[in-house]
Order: C-alpha cells, then structure tokens, then sequence
C-alpha cells in the first residue's frame, strides 16, 4: 500500500499538506494534476482519509474509527464523485461526463452535518468530466465552502477545466516515478527481480502502467517480437517475409505501435545521455551503434513515421502496406548510421 512517506519522494508539497491536515488548517480545495498512472486517485484518497482520522498529529494513525471506515471504503463522510457512477438519482448510469446533478446533490450532502461530526471530503475522480454546467455549480460551492469540508479533485487534462475553477483549488503536479522505484513497488508486490526491473523501464514512470504490464502476458510475448521484427539483425530483403507474417495481427496495432514508440525512445534517451541510466540491452549491437552515432533528427522521424502509420491505419490503409513501410523507415534510418 503506498502511504504519504511514498508520496514525499514527489517533492515537499506532499509532506506540508500532511502538516497542515493535522493541525486542521488544509486549503478546502485541491485539485491533483499529473499524467495517467502518477497516483492521483491514490493521493487524493489519502488525503481524504488523513481528514477522517480522529488521532492527534501524524495523521492517518491507521487504527483509529475514522481510518478504518476509510480504508473499507466505507466512511460516510467522504463521498466519491466519478462518471459513470450516479451519485444523484436523476443521472443515467453509464454517462460520459459528470453532470450537474451530481454536482447538486454534492451541494445538498454538504449542507448536512457530517455524519461522524469531524471533516467531511469530496473527491471528484477525473474532474475534466464535469460537463461546463456542473463546473458552475461546483465553483459556488469552491467560493463559500461549508465549514470542515474539503474538496480533492483529479485531473489529467486540467486545461479542459474552467480556469475559474483551477484558481480555486491549490495545484498539486505528481512526476513520474522513477525506475528503481517502480521496481521496489513491482518486487514488494511479488513480481520477481528481472520482471520486475524490465516493467519498470517500460513504465512510463507510472505505477498503474507497470502494474497492469507485469500480468499481461500478451503485451511482453508482442514485445519480443516487434523487437525480433523491427530491430534484430533485419535487411531490406526480410522485409516482405516479416509484413506478410503480421497482415493479419491488425487487431494488436495500437499495441504495436506503442511499442516501437518506446523504443525510439528508450534509444533517445541513450543518445541524449550515453552515461546515464537507460537500458538499451535488450536492443542487438547495430542498433545501439545507432544510438551512439544518430543525429536526434533521425530519432523524431522515426516517431514521426511510427504517428503516420497510426493515422493511415485509422484509415483503413492495407495494414500490410503499412508495416511495409515502417519496416523500410527503420531498416533505412539504421543503416544510414552504422559507420
Ligand atoms: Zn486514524
């Protein structure tokens, strides 16, 4: 279970909101920004459970009432908005955004008293959902908070917020993790070591990410061979062989894709920083000889004809033809630099 000393690696912002909710003086409203997979929804939990708890200081104790209604996912005074979720009757299941009715009925629960008398939290999950109308609404309670009520908001596209509402709120931006402690979470979790390690390089800096591509079988088998297909020992003679092995595994382009986007990455990253803590082993020598020698022009066409192929594939081009045409983009870029 990751816990705020977790979340301090981020910076002194975490550790000062964990001071200020124990001695009750946390702005009422903060909005978690941050890419997928950076623990938004994780922090804003903690946060509102650290509210909850009924210890002195050093909050959340973990052992108190209030800690264990919150870690049930039971505490009636934190209540949780998302799309999809109705929290008012009036809205249909299964919607798309976070209507205004939730948001009214947010506004009703909060002129009650909390039930446990202490705090009370609204999370709002994703709040770039919240149609325009229940921004609105949202920002009349944001100006005149109700006593000891704190709202935590998520978002990874806070541009597509109000800036009314973001002004509102006190920022908190998560970074992505870095690698080795992607892999100590991996490795506390039961993953072994080598997993482990190559989950947390392909991560993104994402806890979720490396999480979910630890069990996912079909990714690393796919993995291994667009590595195998794209990268190993290949000359423009193996080209028409190997497009005309994957015609029929459209099905797993955008996975494909994804992968060699990472990979042209993964080489840049060795390029811009040749001493630094990247790992291209899984790569043959031709291509870390690329690495070392290409100019970051042949690196962003590679990602520029890796975003082509993408585009023609949404449009229905002979995904056959398009592979093709990968495979001589990077067949070609490789050779260009092997002196
Ligand atoms: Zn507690």
């Amino acid at each position: 279970m990751i816990g705020f000393e977790d979340f301090r690696r981020q910076g002194e912002e975490i550790g000062k909101i964990q001071n200020q909710i124990s001695e009750g003086r946390l702005v009422h409203a903060i909005l978690i920004t941050g890419e997928s997979g950076t623990g938004k929804k994780t922090l804003a939990t903690l946060i509102a459970s650290a509210l909850m708890c009924r210890a002195e200081g050093g909050v959340p104790c973990g052992t108190c009432s209030g800690c264990r209604m919150s870690a049930s996912g039971e505490h009636p005074d934190i209540t949780v908005v998302r799309k999809g979720v109705p929290l008012s009757s009036e809205t249909a299941k299964g919607r798309t955004s976070i209507p205004v009715d939730d948001i009214r009925e947010v506004i009703r629960l909060c002129s009650r008293h909390p039930y446990e008398g202490g705090n009370r939290a609204v999370v709002i999950l994703d709040a770039e959902n919240l149609t325009v109308q229940a921004q609105n609404s949202l920002l009349k309670i944001l100006e005149e908070p109700p006593p000891d009520t704190y709202f935590l908001l998520t978002s990874a596209h806070p541009e597509q917020l109000l800036i009314t509402v973001r002004s509102r709120c006190r920022q908190v931006k998560l970074i992505p993790w870095d690698i080795s402690y992607i892999r100590n979470i991996l490795e506390a979790a039961g993953t072994d070591p080598e997993k482990s390690l190559k989950a947390a390089y392909v991560s993104d800096g994402s806890i979720g990410k490396a999480l979910r591509l630890v069990s996912d079988d079909l990714y690393w088998q796919t993995r291994e061979e667009v590595i195998n297909d794209f990268f190993r020992n290949r000359q423009r003679s193996d080209i028409l062989k190997i497009s005309s092995g994957l015609k029929d595994k459209k099905s797993e382009s955008d996975v494909l894709f994804d992968i060699l986007e990472d990979c042209v990455h993964k080489l840049l990253l060795y390029r811009i920083e040749p001493g630094g803590n990247h790992d291209i082993s899984e790569f043959p020598a031709e291509w870390k000889q690329f690495a070392r020698n290409a100019p970051l022009s042949s690196f962003t066409g590679l990602t520029d004809s890796v975003r082509d192929a993408r585009r023609q594939n949404a449009f229905n081009v002979n995904y056959q033809a398009i592979i093709e045409q990968l495979l001589l983009t990077f067949t070609g870029e490789k050779d260009k630099w092997l002196q």
